[in-house]
C-alpha cells in the first residue's frame, strides 16, 4: 500500500481520495475548505496541518483542482511543492487543464528530477464516488506504469494516451464532440416533437438508426424519455454547463494552438457561453434541449 497527498477535495477529488483510504493506502489530505478536509478526516484521512505536509514523504501526490493556474501554483515557483517533494515521489495531476500548463509544470519537476503524469478524467461524480472513473493518461516513459498502480484503485479504465499533455489533449477532444452529439441529438428530438412525434418512440427508433449516440442511448436530453439522467430530474446534478463551457474554452485554446479546424466546436463553445449568459451555467449540460423548445 501507498503513502498518498491528495490536494483538491472537491466534487470530484473529495470521493477520489475516499476511495483511496478505501483500498487501503495511507492518505495525507489538504483543500482550502476546512469542511472538505473534516468530511475525509471522518473517511480515514489524515488531515495536513500545512500543503507541503501532503508532499514530504510521500509515494504519489495526487491533485484535482479547478484550472492550469491553480496547478502550476501548487507545484512551481518559490513556494511550490516542488521544493519539498522526494525524488522519488509521483506527482499525478487528474484536474482538468490545459495541455500547456500540464507540459510546463511537468517541465518543471522534470529540472528537478520529479516524476509528473497528466491524468484527468471522464466519468463524472458517480465514476468518482463509485470508483470507475476513465484515466486518461499522458506520461514519458515508464510514468505510466507507476501511475497506473495507485488510478486503479479510483477508476476502470486506465489509457495511456502518450507523452505528457496527452491525457488533457484527449479528454478535451472527448468533451468536444460530446457537447456536439448533445446539442445535435437535443435539436433533433425537438424537431421531432414539433412535427409530432413521442420523443421515447423518436429515441427509440433512432438508437436502432444511424443516429445512435452516447446522448440519446444513456444521457437523453428530453424530459421523461430516461430515468434517472438529469433531464428528468430539472437539469440538476451531472456535469454543469459552466464545466462544459470550460472544457471547450480549453478545445479552443488547442485548436487555436495547433491550427485544427473545428467549426462543430465552435458553434458549440457558442451555445454554451449562451446558456452561462442565461444563468443556466450550474444546470447540466443536457439542459441545452431548453435552448431549442418552442415557449408554450
Ligand atoms: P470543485 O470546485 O468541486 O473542487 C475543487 C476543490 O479544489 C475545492 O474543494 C477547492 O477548495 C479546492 N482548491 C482550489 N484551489 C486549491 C488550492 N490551491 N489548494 C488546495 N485546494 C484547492 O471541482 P470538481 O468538480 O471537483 O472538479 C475538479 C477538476 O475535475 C476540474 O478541473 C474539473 O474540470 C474536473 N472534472 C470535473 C468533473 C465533474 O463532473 N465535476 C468531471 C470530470 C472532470
Amino acid at each position: 500500500m501507498a503513502n498518498i497527498g491528495f490536494i483538491g477535495l472537491g466534487n470530484m477529488g473529495g470521493p477520489m481520495a475516499a476511495n483511496l483510504v478505501k483500498a487501503g493506502h495511507t492518505v495525507t489530505v489538504f483543500d482550502l475548505s476546512e469542511q472538505a478536509m473534516q468530511t475525509l478526516a471522518d473517511a480515514g484521512a489524515t488531515i495536513a496541518a500545512h500543503v507541503n505536509d501532503c508532499a514530504i514523504d510521500k509515494d504519489y501526490v495526487i491533485s484535482m483542482l479547478p484550472a492550469g493556474k491553480h496547478v502550476k501554483g501548487l507545484y512551481l515557483g518559490e513556494t511550490g511543492l516542488i521544493s519539498v517533494l522526494d525524488k522519488t515521489t509521483q506527482v499525478i495531476d487528474c484536474s482538468t487543464i490545459d495541455a500547456e500548463s500540464a507540459r510546463i509544470v511537468g517541465a518543471g519537476l522534470a529540472d528537478a528530477n520529479i516524476s509528473f503524469v497528466d491524468a484527468p478524467v471522464s466519468g463524472g461524480t458517480a465514476g468518482a464516488t463509485n470508483g470507475t472513473l476513465t484515466f486518461i493518461v499522458g506520461a514519458n516513459g515508464n510514468d505510466f506504469a507507476k501511475a497506473e498502480i495507485v488510478l486503479k484503485d479510483m477508476g476502470k479504465n486506465i489509457f495511456h494516451a502518450g507523452d505528457i499533455g496527452a491525457g488533457q489533449v484527449a479528454k478535451i477532444c472527448n468533451n468536444m464532440l460530446l457537447s456536439v452529439l448533445m446539442a445535435g441529438t437535443s435539436e433533433a428530438l425537438q424537431m421531432g416533437i414539433d412535427n409530432g412525434l413521442d420523443p421515447k418512440v423518436l429515441s427509440e427508433i433512432m438508437l436502432q438508426s444511424s443516429g445512435r449516440n452516447w446522448t440519446l442511448e444513456l444521457y437523453n436530453p428530453c424530459p421523461d424519455v430516461l430515468e434517472n439522467v438529469p433531464s428528468s430530474n430539472d437539469y440538476k446534478g451531472g456535469f454543469m454547463v459552466d464545466l462544459m463551457a470550460k472544457d471547450l474554452g480549453l478545445a479552443m485554446d488547442a485548436a487555436n494552438h495547433s491550427n485544427s479546424s473545428t467549426p462543430m466546436g465552435a458553434l458549440a463553445k457558442n451555445l454554451y457561453n449562451l446558456m452561462q449568459n442565461q444563468n443556466m451555467g450550474s444546470q447540466d449540460f443536457s439542459s441545452i434541449f431548453k435552448l431549442f423548445s418552442k415557449a408554450e
